[in-house]
């Protein structure tokens, strides 16, 4: 049976140094996940309460998944990548107590969640997705209670009014990850080419060039200009062969041109 793919703190491999931009998204994301997930006892008392739930939404390629798996990894917390292709409603019911006990801290991320919670009302709904839904609620209640202080829910989607209401309401915090702006998309590339050896590029100039990128277009971008120096290599050594070859056909004609003699 297929599992949800959970990843340890130390393994997630994305931190928010490679989020290019982003910033207050970044700190937002801080507040609410590091400081209960790391100081739980901050918020035993009346006051202050632990967010359960955080929606990200916007287009796709925005970020939102690169940002869920950084802030678990600057938590420290494990990450369970949950979506429609890998739930199974056996995993919650029966390993829960496991992912409990193991895995806490834990970041539990559901991708395109408005696919697998999406409206309740929906005419032609599927009955066992109606069931997914309501247990996934159900546990999600159950793990957000009691002794689950470092547990906690975050969940993205391109389609946001696709979503139950009910479900709306449990993610109390709401943030809206959009389009990068010109100084943001800046800010992208510098990132995703901070490793990359480059001469002479205005990134103000590619950043005004590429109104309505996302991040993911600009990452895009910036591969397939990588790979021109890769593609110019390649026909270089297209152009050698060939002259070789011509000389080749070359000196076998003038040898039979001088044994024709
Ligand atoms: P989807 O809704 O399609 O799942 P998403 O919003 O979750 O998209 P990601 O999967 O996080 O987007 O981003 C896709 C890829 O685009 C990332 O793996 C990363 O390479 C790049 N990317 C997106 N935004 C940024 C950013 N702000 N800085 C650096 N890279 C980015």
């Amino acid at each position: 049976r297929i599992r949800p793919e959970v990843i340890p703190a130390n393994e997630i491999g994305v931190t928010f140094a490679d989020i290019g931009a982003l910033d207050e998204i970044k700190e937002s994301l801080q507040e609410l996940v590091m400081l209960p997930l790391r100081r739980p006892d901050l918020f035993k008392g009346g006051l202050l309460k632990r967010c359960r739930g955080i929606l990200l939404f916007g287009p796709p390629g925005t970020g939102k998944t690169m940002l869920a798996k950084a802030i678990a990894n600057e938590a420290g917390a494990s990450f369970i990548n949950v979506s429609m292709s890998t739930i199974t409603s056996k995993w919650f019911g029966e390993d829960e107590k496991n992912v409990r006990a193991k895995v806490a801290p834990t970041i539990i991320f559901v991708d395109e969640v408005d696919s697998m919670l999406g409206q309740r009302t929906r005419v032609g709904e599927h009955e066992a997705m109606r069931k997914i839904k309501n247990e996934f609620m159900t546990h999600w209640d159950g793990l957000l209670t009691g002794p689950n202080e470092q547990i906690l829910v975050l969940a993205a989607t391109n389609r946001p009014f696709d979503l139950d209401e009910a479900i709306i309401r449990r993610f109390e915090r709401r943030i809206l990850v959009g389009l990068p702006s010109v100084e943001n998309r800046e800010m992208i590339l510098k990132t995703l080419l901070a490793k990359e050896k480059h001469e002479n590029l205005d990134f103000k100039e590619l950043a005004t060039m590429t109104e309505g990128y996302t991040g993911s277009d600009l990452k895009n971008l910036c591969i397939t200009v990588a790979y021109r120096p890769v593609r110019e290599l390649i026909q270089q050594e297209r152009m050698k062969d060939m002259e070789k070859k011509k000389r080749e056909a070359e000196g076998q004609s003038s040898e039979d041109a001088s044994n024709n003699k």
